[in-house]
């Protein structure tokens, strides 16, 4: 049986006052939730929101990290870094990076690598465009985007790792996947790696992210290939955020 998990990405959003209330809020009324509960603030303020949660059943991620652990590569944080201020998970492959900041499956593999070395867990985002998706690629997209994975760190690495499959079409678009578009991408990205691996394909958790919000929630958790969700602008307003984590089934 996989834990759900519903893990929220704040995203380049809030303030030392803004974010403080958001934390609080969510420690609040995390005891209702039926998933494992994981918030990625922006760098700066993960020291902050991990005294918050000290304690808690919150985990804390980040959203981004440099594939090297230290040295001449200014404005990057690393692995060790993350670690050292009480990360468990770093959002890798995430597809604002890919489209804004130039990340290829090649450099989102390494960064892949370099998360497991350092004892975190990624979070690996794959999707496809509605471009894709209206040629009809999406599975071919998905599954290019897994292989920059499979071909370098193997199926055995996603023991340690959660995928978010991520429509990029429906990310902050308010343009949500239907609960049957979601799945059938979900079932293919386990399908594949069962190929490869049926114990890790059949243990591994598979977010979906894009518009997920408090009213759709539940029918998205209720598949049986969700195993909960990435969530972005929903996040950032810890009602939201919650009702989200205790819907559905997972
Ligand atoms: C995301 O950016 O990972 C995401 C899912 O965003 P949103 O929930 O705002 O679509």
């Amino acid at each position: 049986m996989r834990q759900p998990m519903v893990a929220g990405n704040w995203k380049m959003n809030g303030s030392s006052d803004s974010i403080k209330e958001l934390i609080t809020g969510i420690k609040a009324g995390v005891g209702e939730a039926n998933a494992e509960v994981v918030v990625c603030p922006p760098f700066v303020y993960i020291p902050m929101v991990a005294e918050v949660v000290a304690g808690t059943a919150i985990k804390l991620g980040a959203q981004n990290m440099c594939a090297q652990d230290a040295g001449a590569h200014t404005g990057e944080v690393s692995g060790p870094m993350l670690k050292d201020v009480g990360c468990e998970y770093v959002i890798i492959g995430h597809s604002e990076r890919r489209a804004m900041y130039g990340e290829t499956d090649e450099v989102t593999a390494d960064k892949y690598s370099a998360v497991l070395k350092n004892g975190l867990k990624p979070i690996f985002c794959i999707g496809e465009t509605l471009e894709e998706r209206e040629q009809g690629i999406t599975e071919q997209v998905v599954a290019h985007q897994l292989d920059a994975i499979l071909k370098t760190a193997g199926a055995a690495s996603l023991a340690n790792a959660v995928l978010a499959y991520e429509p990029v079409w429906a990310i902050g678009t308010g343009k949500t996947a239907s609960p049957e578009q979601a799945q059938e991408v979900h079932a293919f990205i386990r399908s594949k790696i069962a190929k490869e691996d049926a114990v890790i394909a059949e243990g591994l958790r598979i977010l979906y992210g894009g518009s997920m919000n408090p009213a759709n929630a539940a029918e998205l958790r209720s598949q049986s290939d969700i195993d909960g969700g990435l969530i972005g602008g929903a996040s950032l307003k810890a009602d939201d955020f919650l009702a989200i984590c205790v819907a559905g089934q997972g």
